[in-house]
């Protein structure tokens, strides 16, 4: 298993490597988020042995248990699905970063939570940008509102925008809202609070990450691909 895993986890960051290069960039400015939601924490272990340090998980009950039975101290988790507000204080003190930040009563309990913990959250606000009613996400004008108030919250620091391209979208389509994506973190480059600073653009998964890439991600959310033949 550890084998197979290591050649589709080389091939992947071969492919990160080109793709970053096609657009100009270097392959350091993207990360690779392992995603290990489709197994067990075995399984999530060697990947981690297999060279992943970065590893996302859809629910946060799921990453609390990894988080108990892999302890690694160079394991960094990111939670990539959504949370509730009920289960903030299990899972931000053991995450690296929430990438899937929805709501601003989402981000006033991460707040409270970091407030209680002395430092500040490290997160991502999600973007509605496929504009299917079935995702989570900020439309644009909740995006302007949320980074309005995300700036009075002293335990918060908000580092980038996260978005997921439309299932049944192709590729014109696909890049385009990765693109609205990237336009909507330029838009907020200057902003006004001091724990705000979007750097990051979390986007692009097993079948669009390529082009996720060449439209500016800096953090790819790959699970599929990895586990492809394992
Ligand atoms: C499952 C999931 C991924 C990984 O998707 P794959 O297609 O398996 O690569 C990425 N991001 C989110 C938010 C997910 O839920």
């Amino acid at each position: 298993m550890i084998e197979k895993l290591r050649s589709n986890v080389a091939s992947v960051r071969d492919r990160i490597a080109t793709a970053a290069e096609r657009s100009g960039r270097s392959v350091d400015d993207v990360t690779l988020v392992a995603v290990t939601k489709y197994v067990d924490s075995a399984a999530t272990e060697q990947l981690f042995r297999a060279g992943c340090h970065d590893l996302g998980e859809g629910r946060p009950q799921v990453l609390w248990g990894k988080a108990d039975a892999i302890y690694r101290p160079d394991l960094r988790w990111h939670l990539i699905g959504h949370l509730q507000r009920n289960k903030v204080a299990r899972t931000a003190p053991i995450t690296t970063l929430i990438h899937s930040v929805d709501s601003n009563r989402l981000l006033n309990a991460i707040n409270s939570v970091g407030s209680d913990l002395n430092r500040q959250i490290n997160l991502l606000l999600e973007v509605n940008i496929s504009g299917e009613q079935a995702k989570h996400g900020y439309d644009e004008a909740g995006l302007a509102d949320a980074l309005e108030y995300a700036g009075l919250l002293k335990f918060v620091q908000v580092s980038g925008l996260m978005g997921m391209a439309g299932l049944d979208a192709g590729e014109l389509e696909t890049r385009r809202q990765f693109a609205h994506l990237r336009d909507l973190q330029q838009r907020y480059s200057d902003p006004q609070a001091s724990n705000i600073r979007l750097t990051e653009l979390s986007m692009g998964m097993s079948n669009d990450f390529e082009w996720a890439i060449e439209e500016g991600a800096t953090i790819v959310r790959v699970g599929s691909l990895l586990f492809d033949g394992v």
